[in-house]
């Protein structure tokens, strides 16, 4: 049978796959976008508040990175989709006296603009955008599918196959906290559970807040004293190995069913928790919450995003066997898998990194550009290749 053929293939459709279909599809026709979901944005994506807000503190990369990301995903989604995206700022409140000082000691370093407000500071760069409108606006001129389910990729002569069924030159990886394609042992992810609510109250607020939780500015329900409001998120890490149990992270289309695999009882107490923190920012009436959502964030071990070409470490130790001593090699000596890429690792701020990663990478992918080296997976392999005759003796 002959297989469906692609350009580029995308698996995964939150908001790195689709920022990624959307920045490609300025310059190819015949993209596949692929979610075991049955729609975009039902993975992390879908349980996000999406607020965008400044990282404070001392000057350091990942500060720098955050800052830039922050800049050209607000103007980003201000410009392409301004319906779902609310400028509105963001008071961010210190949570003690100890949070209030290290606070005062970051001004210096500011990156944007604020102003005290309250208890608190006002940043009017600060977010908030809808997950689904944004992921489908995304994605809007790619091809689309969905409930389909990648359970392997093989590279045969310079094609992807996917499942065998569909073929592609160019396969992109935006898998979020299921990194099962992915069998490269340096690659590590950790996935950071979490909840947000939305609710009503009659309650209105007029912009976002950040203390221990975010709480949004409230939208009218028209014809009704009622407003909603979203308040994110909670953390939790649970105990179980990705690579052996990978239950909760591959069940498909999770909020329609996650009693079964996520514990109810966790996500009642993780609503009290977050109703009772947000009324410590500001007193909610006539609260009635009208949904709740859950999903994994993907961190990396160091923070950092991970974007580009995966290292091929077989290749690479077969060609420079000294490295397992430790020895040191430029990034651009390193094998890659041809025409094989990834946006991950964006953590709890996907919203903010991922339509300026995923330009960063189509940049590199048709212009060649370079990636900057601190997200590129070159990093995580050198680390862990020092490492490797420990490992393996
Ligand atoms: C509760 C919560 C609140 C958050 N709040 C914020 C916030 O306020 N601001 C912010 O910026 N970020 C926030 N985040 C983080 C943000 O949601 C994530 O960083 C972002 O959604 C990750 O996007 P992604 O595209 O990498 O992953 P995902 O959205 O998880 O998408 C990955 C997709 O890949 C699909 N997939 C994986 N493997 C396969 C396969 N083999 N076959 C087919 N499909 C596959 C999955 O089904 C999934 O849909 C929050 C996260 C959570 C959980």
């Amino acid at each position: 049978m002959s297989k469906k053929s692609y350009d580029f293939i995308i698996i995964g459709a939150g908001i790195a796959g689709c920022s990624t279909a959307h920045f490609l599809s300025k310059y190819s026709d015949s993209i596949l976008l692929i979610d075991r979901n049955c729609d975009v944005a039902q993975g992390a994506s879908g349980a996000a508040g999406a607020f965008l807000s400044p990282l404070l503190g001392k000057p350091n990369k990942f500060k720098d990175l955050v800052t830039k990301a922050l800049k050209f995903s607000v103007e980003f989604y201000k410009q392409s989709i301004p319906k779902d995206t609310n400028n509105c700022g963001v008071v961010r409140i210190p949570k003690n006296n100890e949070d209030r000082e290290k606070f005062v000691s970051y001004i210096p370093y500011m990156d944007f603009s604020f102003e005290e407000e309250g208890e608190g500071y006002f940043f009017d760069i600060g977010t908030q955008v809808n997950p689904y409108a944004i992921c489908s606006f995304l994605s809007k001129d790619v091809e689309k599918l969905f409930n389909y389910d990648v359970e392997h990729i093989v590279k045969n002569d310079k094609i992807w196959l996917i499942n065998q069924e569909y073929e592609t030159k160019n396969l992109i990886l935006t898998t979020g906290a299921d990194i099962s394609l992915i069998e490269e042992k340096y690659f590590n992810i950790r996935a950071v559970w979490g909840q947000k609510i939305d609710i009503y109250t009659t309650t209105c607020i007029s912009k976002n807040y950040h203390k221990t939780c975010s709480l949004s500015y409230s939208k009218k329900v028209e014809g009704t004293n009622k407003n909603l409001v979203s308040i994110g998120a909670t953390h939790h890490r649970f105990n179980c190995d990705l690579k052996i149990c990978n239950h909760c992270i591959k069940t498909a289309n999770i909020n329609q069913m996650f009693s079964h695999s996520y514990s109810l009882d966790t996500v009642n107490n993780d609503t009290d928790k977050l109703l009772r923190l947000a009324n410590d920012i500001q007193k909610l009436d006539d609260v009635e919450v009208c949904d709740i959502k859950i999903g994994a964030r993907a961190s990396s071990v160091d923070y950092f995003p991970m974007v580009g070409k995966l290292v091929d470490s077989k290749a690479t130790i077969e060609k420079y066997p000294h490295l397992v001593n430790g020895s040191f090699i430029k990034d651009d000596m390193l094998l890659n898998f041809d025409n094989l890429y990834i946006i991950n690792g964006v953590g709890g701020r996907g919203f903010v990194l991922s339509p300026y990663l995923a330009f960063t990478l189509v940049d590199n992918i048709i212009k060649n550009n370079k990636i900057q080296s601190d997200i590129l997976t070159h990093r995580l392999f050198k680390r862990w290749v020092k490492k490797y005759k420990l490992n393996n003796d």
